[in-house]
């Protein structure tokens, strides 16, 4: 089968390029280099069935004649990272806007599948539970720029289910929680990376706000599976689909871990959000999600643990 990846040098569509091309597909990779990287597809740029092009999805004739080309479209290319978020936020709404308008657009004029990547933002700032694909979103007011992410993503999700419904396009939604793995920088803001590269170096590892807030964290490896598995399930078209870990632990937990696994003598500190990102800024306090729903239409289970993932991201830097 021909693939498109739209972001597919960056972090989570690198990984999956590899993946599938060890499966015997044939990749087309667009990307930006916007938060993607060359290096992120070094060792595949030279591999049989692998075809990069540097551009913007915004790109209407390149990409015209990519999705043209390809059987299935996973649509990956977005604004990244709540640090990039917070700074380029014209960038972030028109890349996650108009990109996916494009490349909606152009999939139904060629009726091929597409997979659209969302994210767990779009729950908003819920406490109660945990996450599930029908919840109620909790969106915080416009005058905090973190939640033009979390609509921009929306609106994404209801294109794709609009072009579902009425235009019978098979689209996969997939919202992925906090993945985390080797590629991954922390120069966007990701807490995992930073924390790591932080121990490694003895420098103090900061923990934004009081620490108590939770996050899920998944390996790429699991997520890429699971991208690909549900791509293949003619029963996930038309549908929205968390792709996540159920384990929930806290910034807190996470920085003294990632300090044990380290063996690192660096001191756990605390900023203000305000001192991370700026004014306007809102954190997300919980978030957890129900997996229920990919659980038992793919069989979803995460094969890496917390400690296997942060083992695995230590391995990385140190490499
Ligand atoms: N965070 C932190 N230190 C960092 C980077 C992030 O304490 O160096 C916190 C951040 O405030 C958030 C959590 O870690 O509560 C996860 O942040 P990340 O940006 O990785 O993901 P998201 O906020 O999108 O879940």
């Amino acid at each position: 089968m021909k693939v498109l990846i739209t972001g597919g040098a960056g972090f989570i569509g690198s990984h999956l390029g590899e993946k599938l091309l060890e499966l015997g597909h044939e990749v087309f990779v667009i990307d930006n280099l916007w938060t993607g990287k060359l290096a992120n597809v070094s060792k595949i740029q030279n591999a049989r069935g692998f075809h990069l092009v540097v551009d913007t999805i915004l790109n209407e004739s390149v990409m015209n004649e990519l999705v043209f080309k390809v059987d299935h479209v996973y649509h990956l290319a977005a604004a990244v990272g709540v640090r990039n978020i917070m700074d380029h936020p014209v960038e972030t709404l028109d890349i996650n806007v108009k990109g996916t308008e494009t490349v909606l657009r152009l999939a139904n004029r060629f009726k091929k599948k597409v997979f659209v990547a969302s994210t767990s933002e779009v729950y908003g700032n819920h406490m109660e539970h945990t996450l599930s694909e029908d919840d109620n979103r909790v969106m915080g007011s416009v005058k905090k720029r973190r939640w033009a992410y979390a609509c921009s993503k929306t609106l994404d999700e209801f294109l794709a289910l609009a072009y579902f419904d009425e235009k019978k396009l098979p689209v996969v939604v997939g919202r992925l929680f906090n993945t985390v793995g080797p590629r991954q920088t922390g120069r966007y803001g990701m807490v995992l990376p930073n924390f790591v590269q932080s121990s490694l170096l003895g420098k103090e590892i900061t923990v934004f706000g009081d620490g108590n807030q939770t996050r899920s964290f998944t390996h790429v490896f699991d997520v890429v599976g699971a991208l690909i598995k549900l791509m293949q399930d003619p029963a996930a078209e038309g549908e929205v689909f968390n792709i996540g870990n159920d384990h929930e632990v806290s910034i807190n937990e996470l920085a003294q871990k990632v300090k044990e696994m380290t063996g690192s003598p660096s001191e756990i500190g605390h900023i203000s959000y305000e001192k991370a990102y700026g004014p306007g800024f809102e954190d997300m306090q919980r978030r957890c999600p129900n997996v229920e729903k990919i659980r038992k239409l793919i069989g979803f289970e995460p094969e890496y643990d917390l400690e296997a993932m942060i083992q695995s991201v230590i391995d990385y830097f140190k490499e």
